[in-house]
C-alpha cells in the first residue's frame, strides 16, 4: 500500500503544481470554487471500490448495505438543502455531472426530435440547452431534439421574456429551460411558467451556476415554479464535481416524472453510480444548510455587487449593468479590444478568468467580453475591499491590452502582444463552462 509520492512521483509532482497555481492565481472563473477538505476526504475514499448500479434497496450487486446509507443520507440532505419535503418532491443524486444530468431529463420526458428552448449559448445559456450553430448541431442536445434558443434584449441585456413567448407559441416546445452559464441577473420564473403552461411545456431549471445561491435563499427560488431543476454540485454549491436532478413527485403532463427520471439516470445513459463522489456531496449538502453557508453565500453576492460597483466606476459597460448574483459580463467592445487578449494577459498575472461572448457580438469567434466570479475568492476569504482591488488590477491588464493595440508596428510592445497571443491556444471562441 504505497503512497503517491512513492508510487506515482510523476503525477504526484503535477498534483503538486496545480496545487501551487490554485495557491498562487486570483481565481475568478465563475463556475469554480474549493471544496473543503472534509468532501475530499470523502471523495479519495474507499468508497470509490464500489459497484452499486441501482437505487437504495434496488441494486444488482451484493455488499451495499453502507451504501445505501449513504445514498439515502446524501438525497434527505439534499432535499433539506433546498427546503423540500420529501413528499412533494423527490432527488437523484447519481448524475456524473450537470451535462449529463440534463441529457437525462431530456431522455426521461422527451421522445427523439421533440422541441426544446433554452437560453442560447452566446447570450449566456449552456451547450447542454440545444446549442447548435447555423452550420451544425454542436451539443447532442440539439442533435437528438430540435432547439430553438430564446435570447437576452441586446439593449437591456436581459432575457427577452416577450420574445420568448412569441416563439414558444409558435415553436410550441415541450421543454423550457431557464439557467445559464454567464447571466448576471435573476430569471423570471412565474412568467415563464406562464409561457410553459401556455404551450403546455415542461419547465425546467438548471441552476448549476447558482444552486449555492439559491440553498441560501439569496437569489430567486426555481423550485417554486419548475416542474424539475437540475445543477451541478461543485460551483457555488462548493461541493465535488457531480450533478443532481430534483423532480416534483407528480404525474406532469401524463409523465410520471420519479420513475421517468430515475430511469434514464440507470439503465438510460449511466452505469454505477460514483459513490465517492456521492460521499464527498453529502458531506457539502450538510454544510449547506450551516449558518456559515448562508454567510458564506450572501458574501459572495455583496463581494460581487462590490466588483461590479468599482468596475462601473471605473468606466466599464457591464452587461444588464450590475448583478444579482455571483458573477458580471464585462463589455469591452467599447475599448475596441476583446475578451480573449485580456484573458491571456491576465492569466500571465496568475489572475484566472475567461472570455466571454457578449450579447451582440459579430463573430463569436472573438468574444467580446469577460466573466468574472466572487465563489472562488470569497471562499478564500476575501472581502468587498479585496474585491474593489480586484477590479483595479484587471483594470491594469485591460489597459495593457488597450496600450498595446494601439502600439506603433514593430514596437517592443506589439511584439509582446504577439508573443502572447501566439502562446495561447487559437483565439476561438470558448464555451463558458
Ligand atoms: N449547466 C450549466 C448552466 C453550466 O454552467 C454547466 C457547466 O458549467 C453545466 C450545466 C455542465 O456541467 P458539467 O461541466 O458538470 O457537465
Amino acid at each position: 500500500d504505497f503512497n503517491l509520492s512513492e508510487c506515482d512521483p510523476e503525477v504526484r509532482s503535477i498534483i503538486d503544481k496545480e496545487k501551487e497555481r490554485q495557491f498562487r492565481s486570483l481565481e475568478l472563473i465563475a463556475s469554480e470554487n474549493f471544496t473543503s477538505r472534509a468532501v475530499m476526504e470523502a471523495v479519495g475514499s474507499c468508497l470509490t471500490n464500489k459497484y452499486s448500479e441501482g437505487l437504495p434497496g434496488k441494486r444488482y450487486y451484493g455488499g451495499n448495505e453502507y451504501i445505501d446509507e449513504l445514498e439515502i443520507l446524501c438525497q434527505e440532505r439534499a432535499l433539506a438543502a433546498f427546503h423540500l419535503d420529501g413528499k412533494n418532491w423527490g432527488v437523484n443524486v447519481q448524475p456524473l455531472s450537470g451535462s449529463p444530468a440534463n441529457f437525462e431529463v431530456y431522455t426521461a420526458i422527451l421522445n427523439p426530435h421533440d422541441r426544446i428552448m433554452g437560453l442560447d449559448l452566446p447570450h449566456g445559456g449552456h451547450l447542454s440547452h440545444g446549442f447548435m450553430t447555423p452550420k451544425r448541431r454542436v451539443s447532442g442536445t440539439s442533435i437528438y431534439f430540435e432547439s430553438m434558443p430564446y435570447r437576452l434584449d441586446e439593449s437591456t441585456g436581459l432575457v427577452d421574456y416577450d420574445m420568448l413567448e412569441k416563439t414558444a407559441t409558435l415553436f410550441r416546445p415541450k421543454l423550457i429551460i431557464a439557467g445559464a452559464s454567464a447571466y448576471p441577473r435573476d430569471f423570471n420564473y412565474p412568467r415563464m411558467r406562464k409561457i410553459a403552461d401556455a404551450v403546455g411545456a415542461f419547465l425546467m431549471a438548471d441552476m448549476a451556476h447558482i444552486s449555492g445561491l439559491v440553498a441560501a435563499s439569496v437569489v430567486a427560488n426555481p423550485f417554486e415554479y419548475c416542474d424539475i431543476v437540475t445543477t451541478t454540485t461543485h460551483k457555488s454549491l462548493r461541493g465535488p464535481r457531480g450533478g443532481m436532478i430534483f423532480f416534483k413527485k407528480d404525474l406532469v403532463l401524463g409523465i410520471d416524472l420519479e420513475s421517468a427520471i430515475n430511469n434514464a439516470v440507470f439503465p438510460g445513459l449511466q452505469g454505477g453510480p460514483h459513490n465517492h463522489t456521492i460521499g464527498g456531496l453529502a458531506v457539502c449538502l450538510k454544510h449547506a444548510q450551516s449558518q456559515e453557508f448562508k454567510n458564506y453565500q450572501n458574501k459572495v453576492v455583496s463581494n460581487c455587487r462590490a466588483l461590479a460597483d468599482r468596475l462601473i466606476e471605473l468606466g466599464y459597460k457591464l452587461v444588464s449593468g450590475g448583478s444579482d448574483n455571483h458573477l458580471v459580463l464585462v463589455d469591452l467592445r467599447p475599448l475596441g479590444i476583446d475578451g480573449a487578449r485580456v484573458e491571456k494577459i491576465l492569466d500571465m498575472s496568475s489572475i484566472t478568468l475567461n472570455k466571454n461572448s457578449v450579447p451582440g457580438d459579430k463573430s463569436a469567434l472573438v468574444p467580446g467580453g469577460i466573466r468574472i466570479g466572487s465563489p472562488a475568492m470569497t471562499t478564500r476569504g476575501f472581502t468587498e475591499q479585496e474585491f474593489v482591488s480586484v477590479a483595479d488590477f484587471i483594470h491594469e491588464g485591460v489597459q495593457i491590452t488597450v496600450e498595446a493595440k494601439k502600439a506603433a508596428p514593430g514596437s517592443k510592445l506589439q511584439e509582446f502582444m504577439k508573443f502572447v497571443t501566439s502562446t495561447s491556444f487559437p483565439l476561438t471562441h470558448k464555451v463558458s463552462d
